[in-house]
């Protein structure tokens, strides 16, 4: 629900019908900077008649957009990627701004999302059929992928750039026409992705930009000119995108929420597995979907890395993510800093050990810290081996064996990522092919795939049948068409 807040900042403005716009609604909700916990902005909730002919809009781009050459498409995105990387750091700086995470994560992000931007500008081939001659007498048979027409995009707030371009640049490359939701707590970002855009030259309407909440998402759904819909988000969100989605006969990927798993066996490199779990576990404070959140260690691996793990995780600067040698930025609202902390004490109560109270560790301003914390000899079904905290909290099971710990994965209801740290081949090829999740690390601590793989959750970290990225994505993007030809002389 969107709620008036603050009338002294000017909303941010949306992109539709082919222009910057001031929104006439009245509902809106501010925008906070996590480090200080002062309103930097203020997001209007559009209304039904905005949102509804942005999309009549961007349908009415679609019918040139799709017949411009797939090379003169990846020419728009090559000049995209040249401004994206010009403005990096800006940009970069605007995420660390509105979201919170250390600038050199924030610069991390901002790479791996442009790294899909050069991914797209490969449509030419991507887009390529194939074709078998001679099916019968005079008779060829060929395959042709055509777009689609408007897409729309809904992204989550921890990742203001990479997650929408996980999904534009491929939906536009493909021909189809692309409307941006953001997450309302980091609207800003999304609106400089969208102004470098019309910097390269994009034709009017090709992308567009509406905020709001779950009202503005479900007339986007609703909409009957909107062909796809892409989403990234808790896996509350996801599943109901999804149903809603589908139940409208819409071509749908869902990306939801997570619980990873890292497993560690006796033989573990003690020095580089503990780096890999600092920074797997507490990077951008645990609001990562690729976050490990569960550390199974396997016989007597806790006692191997527990004391470094504490010492490691005790010591790590936690600062507004501008600061010099930070490690850790703010979570993102008061709210969900308040959340992790209750679960600190949910699982004090259920009997977990608490090795390390970043409660203790977090600067004391007004931002929303919280700092690193640990909690041993968590049981499996205990709420936080259990359910997604979305925070700085990780939780330690202590199992005998690699087959436990695989028991563990395959209980959990979500699939995002499993590790392992070992040096031993044969543990690795069994845990390779028998973890229970779609994206694998071995001795890396966050296994998210490069641009050219999909982005590959499983069970209720994802729905749908084509993942985000990769050729995947472009599969998402068009409808194939087979086209079976007989032409006599
Ligand atoms: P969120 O679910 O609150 O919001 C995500 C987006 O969905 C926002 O744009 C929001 O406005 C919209 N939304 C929220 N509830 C909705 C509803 N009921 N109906 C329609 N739209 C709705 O998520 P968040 O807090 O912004 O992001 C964190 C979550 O996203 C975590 O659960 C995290 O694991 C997940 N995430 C997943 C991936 C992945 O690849 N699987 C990547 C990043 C984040």
């Amino acid at each position: 629900m969107s709620i008036a807040v603050t009338s002294h900042i000017t909303p941010c403005r949306f992109y539709g019908e082919g222009a910057w716009r001031a929104s006439s609604a009245e509902a809106a909700s501010d925008v906070f900077d996590p480090s200080t916990g002062e309103i930097i902005g203020r997001v209007p909730h559009l209304t039904a008649a905005e949102v509804d002919a942005t999309v009549r809009a961007a349908h009415e781009a679609f019918r040139s957009w799709r017949n411009v050459s797939p090379f003169v498409r990846a020419r728009y995105l090559f000049k995209y990627r040249e401004l994206l990387d010009r403005h990096r750091d800006d940009i970069a700086r605007g995420i660390t701004r509105e979201h919170g995470k250390t600038l050199e994560d924030a610069r991390g992000s901002v790479q791996r999302g442009i790294e899909v931007v050069e991914f797209a500008c490969g449509i030419p081939t991507l887009l390529m059929g194939e074709t078998l001659e001679q099916v019968s007498g005079g008779v060829d048979c060929y395959s042709v992928r055509q777009p689609l027409g408007v897409c729309v995009g809904i992204t989550p707030f921890n990742f203001p750039v990479m997650v929408p371009l996980w999904m534009l640049p491929l939906a536009i490359a493909c021909g189809n026409t692309f409307v941006l939701k953001p997450s309302d707590k980091v609207p800003h970002t999304a609106q400089r992705l969208v102004e470098l855009l019309y910097e390269a030259g994009l034709p009017p309407s090709v992308v567009s930009l509406v905020h709001g909440g779950p009202a503005q998402v479900e007339a986007l759904i609703d909409h009957p000119l909107v062909r796809a819909v892409s989403i990234v988000g808790s896996t509350a969100a996801a599943s109901s995108v999804y149903a809603r989605a589908a139940a409208r006969g819409k071509r749908v990927q869902a990306l939801g929420g997570a619980k990873n798993h890292m497993v560690a066996l006796p033989d573990a490199d003690v020095e580089r597995t503990v780096d890999s779990i600092i920074g797997s576990a507490f990077g951008s404070a645990g609001q990562r979907c690729m976050a490990g959140s569960v550390l199974i260690a396997v016989g007597d691996a806790a006692d191997r890395l527990l004391p470094r793990l504490v010492a490691r995780a005790g010591a790590m600067r936690v600062d507004a993510g501008t600061c010099e040698g930070v490690e850790m930025g703010p979570m993102i609202t008061a709210d969900q800093r308040r959340r992790a902390e209750s679960y600190i004490d949910i699982g004090v109560g259920e009997g977990a050990v608490l090795a390390l109270d970043g409660r203790r560790n977090a600067p004391r301003s007004g931002g929303f810290f919280l700092g690193a914390t640990i909690l041993d000899h968590v049981k499996p079904g205990m709420r936080v081996a259990r359910d997604e905290i979305f925070g700085p909290v990780l939780s330690i099971v202590r199992v005998d064996t690699l087959d436990d710990a695989l028991a563990l994965i395959a209980q959990s209801p979500m699939g995002n990522a499993a590790v392992i740290f070992t040096r031993d081949a044969g543990s690795i090829r069994t845990f390779v092919r028998e973890a229970d999740a779609g994206m694998i690390g071995v001795n890396v601590g966050v296994p998210v795939p490069v641009a050219v793989f999909p982005f590959s959750g499983w069970k209720q970290s994802f729905f749908g049948d084509l993942h985000a990225h990769g050729k995947d994505g472009v599969r998402f993007y068009t409808a194939s068409k087979i086209v079976t030809s007989r032409v006599s002389r």
